[in-house]
């Protein structure tokens, strides 16, 4: 291997027509250290990119000087910030009597960047960072970082020709530049996969997404599983005629549980003598009941050694409304954790007096979504599915400081999810 070849080939560029002439030097710019390597580009011409005309010999062609010192950014070397400072071959064509320049696949014509480091962006944009840090390690600007992020948005049409067969429908606050404040969500309950993010839940927005799939393939949805929200409910009947409509154990508990923790909030008022107690033990009183430990251990606000179970004990028969709110969500979260469908029945039709008007309303909720819930203890569907991709998009988003551009955030996700490839 020449040592031309060998130089090309540690910088990672494929061209041989580029002829690298001095030696690598350091220098210092801006207070940073770059490596600085000089080299050319010249080759024949096949043809005239003016006028079309063959290169046969130099009364069609000829050479005519440099285009100098064009900078290209080329992929840091070690931990060096790198430089190729490359002068290109300019050419006269006889014919039409045009200049031309030579050009060459490292760079496109009129930039600075090597595809070679747009490439590498693409591949830290697959990666959990933030867009600031790619521009910092790659020493380009983040409007840079910005563009391409453009490019990837405009290209990727993620269409999927099938829609899944069982699919959870979920939604999340998005960014400002959306339509409605939040994007809506789908993911695939079968292989846990994210099927796809748009960026309205309005019905009518989701409606003419749907709708692009066509009546057959629609019939083909066997199941739905969605929050509480009637619009949900309403679109998913409307448009998937053979699907069973469920609503996911998450959204089922979080009902009861706000009401409970409300209950406990209202009785923590600093003139209550167990406002300390109220407030450190919360997690025990929204805890599984059956996880509770017997174990005693001293405590701080009790004087004495006590145990979880008594503690919460202790708590609920200070107030007759918080106990009776205590056995209801205890009960209910029992019965979906035994799949235990009549359970959950008997308790939300037994309307107890001394519940807190909240959870009443949350029973009445679920009362006229019994149908919906019935479904939610025939299909078991991972609850670990939804969390890990709510999870990702909180992730993404406290990387990010909060995405301007919807587009954007969106791509990261299917970038760092593997959907897309950059
Ligand atoms: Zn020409």
């Amino acid at each position: 291997m020449s040592t031309n070849n060998y130089i090309l080939n540690l910088l990672n560029i494929k061209d041989e027509n580029i002829h690298i002439i001095t030696e690598c030097k350091e220098k210092m710019i801006k207070r940073k250290n770059y490596k600085i390597i000089e080299g050319i580009l010249t080759y024949t011409p096949e043809y005239c990119p003016c006028c079309g005309v063959a290169n046969q010999s130099t009364n069609d062609i000829i050479k005519w000087g440099f285009r100098k010192n064009c900078i290209v950014k080329i992929p840091k070397q070690g931990n060096c910030l790198t430089r190729l400072i490359l002068h290109k071959q300019r050419f006269f064509c006889k014919h039409c009597n045009n200049t031309f320049i030579a050009e060459t696949n490292l760079v496109d014509r009129n930039k600075n960047i090597s595809n070679n480091t747009n490439h590498q962006i693409r591949l830290e944009l697959m990666e959990k960072q933030s867009e600031k840090d790619i521009a910092k390690r790659m020493d380009v600007s983040v409007s840079v970082i910005d563009r391409i992020l453009n490019e990837i948005s405009s290209h990727t049409v993620l269409r999927h020709p099938t829609l899944p067969k069982s699919m959870n429908w979920d939604e999340f606050k998005a960014t400002k530049d959306t339509k409605g404040k939040m994007a809506f969500i789908i993911t695939d309950n079968v292989n846990g996969n994210l099927f796809d993010i748009t960026g309205s839940r309005k019905s009518r927005d989701l409606e003419k997404y749907f709708r692009r799939y066509s009546k057959q393939e629609r019939d083909k949805v066997k199941h739905i599983s969605i929050d509480f929200y009637s619009g949900y409910i309403y679109l998913a009947k409307k448009l998937f005629k053979n699907a069973d409509i469920s609503i996911d154990r998450f959204h089922i508990i979080i009902q009861a549980y706000n009401s409970l923790n409300s209950t406990r909030v209202r009785l923590c008022k600093k003139d209550n003598p167990n406002y300390n107690k109220l407030k450190d033990y919360w997690k025990l009183i929204v805890k599984n009941e059956k996880d509770l430990s017997e174990e005693k251990h001293y405590s701080k606000h009790f004087h004495k050694e006590i145990s979880q179970k008594e503690i919460v004990q202790y708590l609920i028969n200070t107030d007759l409304t918080l106990k009776t709110n205590y056995e209801c969500y205890q009960g209910l979260i029992n019965s979906l954790k035994e799949k235990n469908f009549n359970k959950f029945k008997a308790i939300i039709f037994n309307q107890n007096k001394n519940l807190s008007p909240k959870m009443k309303q949350a029973l009445k909720l679920y009362r006229e979504n019994i149908k919906y819930i019935e479904n939610s203890f025939k299909y078991d569907i991972n609850n670990g599915i939804i969390e890990g991709i709510n999870n990702l998009i909180k992730c993404i988003k406290r990387i990010a400081f909060g995405y301007r551009k919807f587009d954007h955030f969106i791509s990261r996700i299917f970038l760092i999810k593997g959907i897309i490839k950059g």
